[in-house]
């Protein structure tokens, strides 16, 4: 029996009540990351293409021997004093991640997180604070949307969305200073009360951009010294990652870091740049005396054996969104998941099942920019194609009026030649056209011969 067709209009309702500030805003950071991104990337490799290439081959390498890499890391990671945890969904996440947080801080207290989107996904703040801890995000970025009682809206950029005079209020609203436009003070005021927290905490949680699996070295890399301060003052650190996080070996490295901070940031490299090796060791006076890492599965072994596997090659760079013009229209909340734009068109259905996510990946000119510029070369609009094939045939996707009636003139000679003769009409008459994609625009008036006439009559 098939499914009933889910009305999951979002994005396209989302777009229409956008402010127009808040498109200004995200297209504002897109262009301005996509112009930088570029000039960087060919400064760092003279052979962009030839880099993008092998690093998607090395990623090709990681999902095809991961069950391997995922034993060589822990062995590692376990060799270096890291306690490593397997989590297959995000409820067995939260309860490693709250057993460690019980262990560690009984009395509750406070937890500084750097940012995350493995966080994000299992939704682990709200877990935490139900529970009476006092979970504080310390990237910029992060720090707002909690305040806010906001959700990020760009998996590297979380407030693309708000431009500094909202920010500016809410720091007003919190009592972190005086109302200030300076982005430098803005900084100062999340500073001085981040700092207090850091001081404070007994608990740190970050996410991991790579974890090598030849040397179990976690790294993460970051602009502001949050994450450091976050898994270093800390007496216990706590770190999460997707399985498929992975890169073989420490001569991978340099490529991803510098391929990941020129399209996500249009940067050579990032600020700070950690390689966690394990807990302080007895001649270091810094460091936690723990180290966790909590490896997440969430739906991740079913990807890999699907057709939407390479979305798992992804780095998290969000250039895909950034140069989307869908993305740019309608911002990362229309997507009503912790990852949006075109990853999260993929990843988002391909994790929960396109029965809970079935429009998603409608939201997509298919222009093939997310493809030009994802620095492993992931095919997005091959899979984007193929999530909406997979919508229609399981039944849980409507097919918009226009292209039923496409279908029904394309498939007959008769039909389609009557079509075109009647075409001058969908000017000037009502039809389900009018009311969305001419809403803004023109259809084009008939000029010049017809064609057919011109090919019968010729000599
Ligand atoms: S799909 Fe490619 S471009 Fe998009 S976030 Fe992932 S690595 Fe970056």
């Amino acid at each position: 029996m098939k499914a009933k067709p889910v009305n999951h209009p979002a994005v396209e309702a989302f777009a229409r009540q956008l402010a127009e500030t808040t498109r200004d805003s995200v297209r504002a950071t897109s262009v301005k990351v996509i112009e930088s991104r570029k000039a960087r990337l060919v400064d760092a490799f003279p052979d962009l293409e030839a880099t993008r290439t092998q690093a998607s081959q090395i990623k090709d390498f990681v999902l095809a021997n991961i069950s391997n890499l995922l034993s060589q890391l822990e062995m590692k990671c376990r060799l270096n004093g890291v306690q490593v945890h397997w989590a297959k969904d995000a409820e067995s996440a939260r309860k490693i991640i709250l057993d460690i947080c019980k262990e560690a801080a009984p009395d509750g207290g406070t937890i500084v997180k750097a940012k995350s989107m493995a966080t994000e996904e299992i939704h682990l703040n709200k877990h935490l604070i139900d529970v009476g801890y006092n979970v504080v995000e310390t990237d910029l970025g992060e720090f707002v949307v909690q305040i806010d009682n906001d959700t990020p809206s760009h998996i590297v950029a979380p407030i693309i969305h708000k431009n500094r005079r909202e920010v500016a209020k809410s720091f007003e609203r919190e009592g972190l200073g005086p109302y200030t436009e300076s982005p430098e003070q803005l900084a100062a005021q999340a500073r001085k009360h981040l700092r207090e927290r850091f001081v404070e905490a007994k608990i740190g949680i970050s996410g991991v951009n790579f974890a090598i699996a030849e040397s179990g070295r976690l790294v993460l890399v970051e602009n502001e010294g949050n994450s450091r301060l976050s898994t270093t003052a800390p007496d216990t650190h706590i770190a999460i990652m997707g399985l498929e996080k992975l890169l073989p070996s420490e001569a991978d490295l340099p490529l991803f870091l510098k391929l990941l901070a020129g399209s996500a940031t249009g940067q050579r490299m990032t600020v700070y740049t950690h390689l966690i090796s394990g807990p302080r060791r007895k001649d270091e006076d810094d460091g936690p005396t723990a180290v966790h890492l909590v490896i997440l599965d969430n739906g991740r072994s079913k990807v890999l054996n699907g057709p939407y596997k390479d979305i798992l090659k992804c780095i998290r760079c969000g250039a895909c969104s950034y140069v989307c013009p869908v993305y740019r229209q309608v911002s990362g909340h229309a997507y009503s998941h912790v990852y949006s734009g075109p990853l999260g068109a993929v990843l988002a259905p391909a994790l929960e099942g396109i029965e809970a996510l079935p429009e998603l990946a409608k939201a997509s000119t298919l222009c093939g920019a997310c493809e030009e510029v994802c620095p492993v070369k992931i095919p997005i609009p091959r899979m984007l194609l193929q999530l909406r094939d997979e919508a229609m045939r399981k039944g849980v996707a409507e097919n918009p009026i226009p292209w039923t009636l496409f279908t029904f003139g394309a498939t007959s000679g008769l039909r389609w030649r009557t079509g075109l003769k009647m075409l001058p009409m969908a000017r000037i008459a009502k039809h389900p056209l009018k009311d969305g994609w001419t809403e803004f625009r023109e259809l084009p008036k008939k000029e010049g011969r017809d064609f057919r006439k011109w090919w019968n009559g010729r000599s």
